[in-house]
């Protein structure tokens, strides 16, 4: 069974909340608890948030996240038209920002990769950002 989903929305801050509510509710029907839920959203949450404050600091742009449920996989992604990152490994690190003065805490990533089973990020051709995010819902058996 496949499903799947194409949102576009301006990059503005009150569609981030916009955004982890339409992903969660996509999700649904992978019986998600309500942890998981909450770690989908926080995490679409810190995607959305990287591209309206990073990716287009100062000026307006388009966010797309495309979710597709394979199986008992969900599959996000956010993609940005943005500024990109020149260094994603360094990115990726715990406490790594550029916006030390504006208070962030260099985090986001750490929790996307924490929250989903797999993280990954790249940048796009003809400029951007995309990043992945996989969540496994596959149920064990019972006292297994
Ligand atoms: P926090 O998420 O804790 O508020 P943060 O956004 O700086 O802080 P991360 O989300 O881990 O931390 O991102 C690390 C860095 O990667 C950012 O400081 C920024 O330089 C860069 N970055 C992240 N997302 C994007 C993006 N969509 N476009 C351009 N740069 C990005
Ligand atoms: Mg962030």
């Amino acid at each position: 069974m496949e499903n799947r989903m194409t949102l576009k929305l301006p990059a503005i801050g009150k569609n981030e909340s916009l955004a982890r509510s339409i992903v969660a509710a996509f999700a649904v029907e992978l019986n998600p608890t309500t942890d998981e839920l909450g770690d989908i959203k926080t995490a679409v949450s810190e995607a959305v948030t990287n591209s309206i404050v990073h990716g287009y600091p100062n000026r307006d742009g388009e966010i797309e996240i495309n979710a597709i449920i394979d199986g008992e996989t969900l599959h996000i992604e956010v993609l940005d038209r943005g500024i990109g990152i020149p260094d994603i490994e360094t990115a990726l690190q715990p406490f790594y920002t550029t916006k030390e003065s504006e208070e962030r805490s260099g985090m986001g990533f750490t929790v996307m990769e924490s929250f989903m089973d797999n993280l990954s990020v790249e940048n796009r051709d003809g400029g951007g950002l995309k990043v992945t995010m996989e969540k496994s819902f596959e149920r064990k058996i019972a006292g297994d």
